[in-house]
């Protein structure tokens, strides 16, 4: 069910439990700023989630508010784990979505990281 990414920042979001090690994940890297982890319904042979360490709604939210070293620690790390992941040469995909159109359904800001076979179109039709 998508959410509405105006509500104020919910604790006990999943992706909030995973961070506080509540919750286990396959984490693939982690530093001051982000956690990488496969996703649970993988949807390309790689697929990772990277999640900024903060408590931000979304991609609207992020981009207002997150400090700079943050902003600019998270996209860091979203690039080291696409070339840690050896998807640098063949390529890949990078997915935020926002809000209810944009299909978000867990209210932590992530990205997607796809890859792992050609990606086909950019969206749907
Ligand atoms: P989005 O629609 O962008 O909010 O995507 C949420 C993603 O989180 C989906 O691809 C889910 O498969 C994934 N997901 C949900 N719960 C977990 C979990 N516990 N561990 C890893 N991925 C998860």
């Amino acid at each position: 069910m998508p959410i509405d990414a105006k509500l104020p920042y919910d604790e006990g979001n999943i992706f909030a439990r995973i961070l506080r090690g509540e919750i286990p994940c396959k984490k693939v890297y982690e530093d001051d700023f982000a956690l990488a982890f496969h996703d649970i319904a993988p949807q390309a042979p790689t697929h990772v989630l990277v999640i900024p360490k903060g408590p931000y709604v979304s991609w609207d939210d992020f981009s207002a508010q997150a400090p700079d070293a943050l902003i600019a620690g998270f996209v860091r790390a979203v690039g080291h784990v696409a070339r840690d992941q050896g998807l640098d040469v063949p390529g890949y995909r990078l997915l935020a979505n926002m809000g209810q159109d944009g299909g978000q359904e867990v209210p932590h800001f992530h990205v997607h990281l796809f890859g792992g076979r050609p990606l086909g179109p950019m969206l749907a039709r």
